[in-house]
């Protein structure tokens, strides 16, 4: 089985229509068909400033989403990056084999950094790339999903990794990109020219999965569409009708074009009332769900304890290995 590893930045209270159904529900498939790696990225979390207390809550509320959408600790390995030291102490090596015009040619970089002006631009942020990278290598593994916007750093990635390996003695699987196809991309409800985000997107432009059911359903109404009256799916003319189709064929399993026969001849206003019927049904079992985790919490910790004891046995030998090569002894 392939090995596969990904992450989810506990920086909100709520994943949203996006982080789903563009990531999570393929973590689940890939439950199947990899070896899979999946961490709540929390060391992440704090490159752009945060707040202590909603870290925590968030984590704890991004790990129980997860498993609420699916994710089963006996079938994959769930776990919190920081319970992983090792994260953090390869990152610090693997900085020290980047160029530093290398780390500064990377545009999400660039666009977050002058978003947040200099002052509120931190070192974590321009390195994070590279924690990226020792996320991915600690676990050899060898194939990531990625978005478009991840595809740069995960270019960095393998140059880091075959940059190692040559100099120092093969310690790194050269991880691959894995492309699933039929991944939603999910744009904003209010600028359908960007993607849903958690940190870009405005209040009416998000679907989060734990918000109330009701108020998620007037988002959908209030969606902002085209002034035509068909329902087509052109991404470049109809972006809004466009995405809403989407999201409809992704949550439903059926096809656009399923879709658009059965709403020939029909408006906007028909669509979306009966998507927001079939968010409001899809949406109250995992809020559910989610709330049962969280009322365990204790039973919650433990389960991410023992998956970071699973993470932990594997990339233990990673860093070992790392430190020989790098010429580090070891304590006596
Ligand atoms: P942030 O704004 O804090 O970066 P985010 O919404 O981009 O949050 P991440 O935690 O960075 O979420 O990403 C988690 C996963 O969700 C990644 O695999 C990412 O590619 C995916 N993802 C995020 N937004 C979308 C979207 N709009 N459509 C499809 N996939 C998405
Ligand atoms: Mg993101």
């Amino acid at each position: 089985r392939p090995r596969v590893l990904s992450g989810i930045q506990p920086t909100a209270d709520s994943f949203h229509l996006g982080n789903y159904l563009g990531a999570v529900r393929n973590w689940v498939a890939m439950q199947e068909t990899h070896d899979a790696f999946y961490c709540v990225v929390d060391l992440h979390a704090i490159t752009m400033g945060h707040d202590p207390i909603a870290l925590r809550n968030r984590t704890r509320i991004s790990a129980a989403q997860l498993l609420a959408l699916g994710l089963d600790p006996e079938r994959c390995t769930l776990f919190v990056q920081s319970h992983v030291p090792e994260h953090a102490q390869l990152s610090w090596v693997l900085s020290c084999i980047t160029g530093f015009g290398e780390a500064s040619r990377m545009v999400q970089f660039k666009d977050k950094s002058a978003k947040a002006g200099q002052d509120s631009t931190t070192v974590g942020l321009f390195t994070y790339p590279i924690l990226q990278a020792a996320d991915i290598l600690l676990y050899q593994a060898d194939q990531v999903p990625v978005g478009e916007d991840q595809r740069q750093h995960l270019e960095l990635t393998r140059d880091l990794a075959q940059r190692f390996n040559s100099r120092f003695g093969p310690a790194y699987t050269i991880p691959s990109a894995y492309i699933v196809k039929d991944t939603a991309k999910i744009t904003d409800l209010q600028d359908p020219t960007i993607k849903m985000s958690k940190s870009a997107s405005s209040p009416n432009g998000i679907i989060e999965l734990l918000d109330d059911p009701a108020r998620s359903a007037k988002k959908i109404k209030s969606a902002v569409t085209d002034t035509g009256r068909e329902i087509l799916y052109d991404e470049v003319n109809k972006p809004g009708i466009s995405n809403l189709l989407t999201i409809y064929a992704a949550l439903t399993m059926r096809t656009i074009d399923e879709l658009l026969e059965q709403y020939d001849g029909r408006g906007y206003g028909d669509l979306k009332k009966d998507l927001s019927e079939v968010l409001m049904e899809f949406v109250r079992p995992i809020q559910e769900r989610t709330k049962g985790y969280l009322d365990d919490k204790a039973q919650l910790d433990k389960i991410l304890a023992v998956g970071a004891e699973k993470a932990r046995a594997v990339a233990s030998v990673t860093l070992a290995k790392t430190y020989k090569n790098v010429g580090f002894i070891s304590p006596a």
